[in-house]
């Protein structure tokens, strides 16, 4: 199961909504996409352990999505982590937080790594192209597949020894009374589960390849449909659903709101109009993605 986080869901300015951070956690680890100015205190003050995050993600350099970073690894710092923080981000962003840290007299006690790329145990987390109007990456968090033994059918027939299951999950073909198990006839693949995240940018073909048949995608729908959004390289709530439908995604959270709209009911209609499985998070909402 995969645990995605909204906390914050603006853009541009803070608003009702906050600035742009996203946490996507599964069984103890857990990955922060973006990290908008305040995003330490909103997670302090709702119970989202700050210490624990272990992957930080940055689309790109803009303020609205970065700005929070510094003082989040700080606050890591003061509360004495002692694990390796992975982060990875554009071309400056080790730049920004070395040049911050040194002006700020302040030295992590921790391991800092800056990766292109996150791989874990059970998930991977990959960067992808967008088109913003400075460098700019999506990232694919993507849940590895599981192979299960279907135990019930080996048990009825007759089969309870340990030891041939467990080679039969290793993928070992097994001699038993007579006949031959193998393991294809008693193992079953769950696929596993796909979060993208686009961050700012305008629908394009990358990011449609990128994102295909996600099981959820968070796209930017900065504005309503009708607004020329191309001027600063976002999407409207139209063009995100169209990206959607194109991509064969499963959900679509439409994300990065501007804080020119309180009621989003006319933006979520539109988008459900293109692709109806689209809805709009509110801040420290939460959805269980389930394979
Ligand atoms: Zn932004
Ligand atoms: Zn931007």
């Amino acid at each position: 199961m995969l645990k995605v986080f909204f906390i914050g869901t603006g853009g541009g300015a803070p608003s009702r909504r906050g600035l742009p951070a996203y946490m996507v956690r599964r069984e103890g680890l857990s990955v922060l996409m973006d990290c908008g100015e305040g995003t330490q205190i909103t997670m302090i003050k709702n119970s989202l352990n700050v210490t624990s995050v272990d992957v930080i993600a940055i689309t790109h350099l803009h303020a609205d999505h970065v700005l929070g970073l510094p003082s989040l690894i700080q606050t890591m710092g003061m509360y004495d982590r002692k694990e390796k923080l992975t982060i990875l981000g554009p071309k400056g962003l080790e730049d920004l937080l070395k040049q911050t840290f040194e002006r700020t007299y302040f030295r992590p006690n921790f391991p800092v790594e800056f990766a292109s790329r996150f791989e874990g145990k059970d998930i991977t987390v990959e960067p992808f192209e967008t088109c913003h109007v400075v460098p700019s990456q999506g990232y694919l968090i993507e849940e590895r597949e599981s192979v299960n033994l279907d135990a019930d059918r080996l048990r009825r027939e007759g089969v309870t020894d340990w030891r041939i299951m467990r080679a039969l999950k290793e993928g070992k073909q097994v001699s038993w009374e007579g006949r031959t198990l193998k393991p294809e006839d008693y193992l079953f693949r769950r696929p596993g589960l796909r979060v993208a995240y686009t961050g700012d940018t305008r629908p394009c073909d990358k990011v449609v390849k990128a994102v295909r048949e996600v099981d959820l995608l968070l796209h930017d729908s900065t504005f309503e449909h009708g607004v020329d959004a191309s001027e600063y390289g976002h999407s409207t709530s139209t063009e995100a659903a169209t990206v959607a439908r194109e991509a064969q995604v499963k959900r679509l959270a439409l994300i990065h709101i501007s804080s020119r709209y309180r009621d989003t009911s006319e933006m979520l209609k539109q988008a459900r109009r293109v692709f109806p499985m689209s809805f709009i998070p509110e801040d420290l909402s939460f959805l269980n993605l389930r394979g």
